[in-house]
């Protein structure tokens, strides 16, 4: 079925009973050419253009629980290019093209929102490293504007531009930036690859894999055995505990993010602001509600819940922002398993055992990165090479010394 506005014209004049479900419930076959382990954003988007643009149909999605459980449906639903370094800027620009027509790609409102996203700056030195990755984004085709304080304080009166501590300077402005709605992103991907003929199975877990002579033929599944010619792990916060079941040891460490949302208020916040001195982001919904976040909690769980601490970290950095937010109440909460990688950037590789391939370690942001990841991680199933935008984004760049360290945090993952 074709979602149009004539459709829901039609539909609403008529009792609305011409919906048809939007995903249906197949039985696992014993067989595909591709296996996806995941039905998060990035396993449905790898579906859906592995059958549109690289004519593989013959795929199952194997999803533990229902789709969009996971992060996609968790995240705080910000999308943007504004990196820095050569490995990540153009691949998060890919992104970003691909974010501004999807919803034309998928017939499904996804609600891509570019209300842009505005990066503070709080000292000199930050001003000066916000122009140097103004220009890296500009090199890269991508859109960045640097705001002095004046333009801010047009922009977001309610700043606390003069706070002793953290005086707000300035900040980079990205335009095309913005949030799009996390969980319709799910259900779009779902429904548009099921339409090229990919199998979407929900309550179906890997719990092993079927590896024999260094080469995967399959996977073991609460729902029986399934063999396919490649499988490609898309499991995000899950990646550690389900690659141990091929013999791997990923450098990535899983840790809880927690998400919060206030009461909904009147438009206050013009777009998505992040904090240059802390870590704390905010937009405001559709709804009215701040959607808001900052660290993860710090110590390693595979826990979709998390703790007190980083509640008032969180909100403390939100104060020193914009006060007025202490005025709000906190409506709800929630977390997500995040797959923190040692340099703070992903994986899209293919692995030590044939036909097994690998996409994780997306941390905390790899919401932005669903399109562009699914299609390059299908470029890679087919191909059996990487896309040259995602070429950096090997297992062995640890070996090789080329990490991509964005924060240059070093190797910490709960600080990248
Ligand atoms: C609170 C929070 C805020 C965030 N905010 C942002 C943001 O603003 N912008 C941004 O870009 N990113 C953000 N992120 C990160 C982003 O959500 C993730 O990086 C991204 O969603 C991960 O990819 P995914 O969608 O494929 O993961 P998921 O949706 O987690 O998909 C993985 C799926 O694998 C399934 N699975 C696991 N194990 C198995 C198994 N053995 N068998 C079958 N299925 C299995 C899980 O059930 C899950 O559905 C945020 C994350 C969190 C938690």
């Amino acid at each position: 079925m074709r979602y149009s506005g004539l459709r829901l014209l039609l539909e609403g004049l008529t009792g609305n009973l011409g919906w048809t479900p939007v995903l249906a419930d197949p039985l696992p076959r014993s067989r595909y050419d591709v296996v996806i382990v995941g039905g998060g954003g990035h396993g449905l988007a790898t579906a859906f253009y592995l059958a549109r643009d690289f004519g593989v149909t013959n795929v199952a999605v194997l999803e533990r629980s229902y789709v969009g459980s996971g992060n996609v449906g968790r995240n705080t639903t910000i999308v943007r290019s504004n990196y820095l370094l050569p490995g990540n800027e153009p691949f998060y620009e890919f992104a970003l093209q691909k974010w501004e027509r999807l919803e034309r790609d998928l017939n499904f409102n996804v609600m891509v929102s570019q209300r842009g996203i505005i990066n503070l700056f709080h000292s000199d030195a930050q001003r000066d490293a916000s122009i140097r990755r103004g220009n890296a984004m500009r090199l890269a085709g991508a859109d960045a504007e640097l705001l002095d304080q004046g333009r801010l304080r047009e922009l977001c009166p309610f700043l606390d531009f003069d706070n002793a501590r953290f005086p707000i300077r300035g900040g980079l402005l990205q335009r095309r930036g913005g949030t799009v709605r996390h969980d319709a992103v799910a259900w779009g991907y779902a429904r548009a690859a099921q339409a090229l003929g990919v199998d979407i199975i929900q309550n179906c877990e890997v719990t092993g894999f079927d590896i024999a002579g260094g080469r995967c033929r399959g996977v073991a599944t609460t729902r029986g055995p399934i063999a396919a010619e490649k499988v490609a792990s898309c499991v995000a916060g899950s990646s550690g505990r389900l690659m141990a079941l091929a013999g791997m040891r990923l450098p990535i460490e899983s840790h809880v993010l927690q998400a919060f949302v206030s009461e909904g208020l009147k438009p206050v916040v013009p777009g998505v602001i992040t904090f240059g001195a802390g870590h704390f982001y905010v937009s405001q919904s559709d709804k009215g509600g701040l959607v808001f976040g900052g660290d993860p909690d710090g110590y390693n769980t595979y826990a979709a819940r998390g703790n007190l601490p980083v509640v008032e970290d969180v909100c403390e950095a939100g104060m020193a922002v914009m006060p007025m937010i202490g005025r709000a109440r906190l409506l709800r909460m929630w977390g997500g398993t995040v797959d923190m990688s040692m340099d703070g950037s992903p994986y899209i590789d293919r692995t030590h055992v044939d036909g097994l391939y690998f996409n994780g370690g997306w941390c905390y942001g790899g919401f932005k990165a669903t399109p562009a990841s699914g299609w390059c991680y299908a470029h890679l199933l087919t191909r059996d090479e990487p896309h040259p935008l995602a070429a950096a984004y090997r297992l062995d760049r640890h070996l090789t010394g080329a990490v991509i360290d964005e924060k240059g945090q070093g190797a910490q993952p709960n600080l990248h």
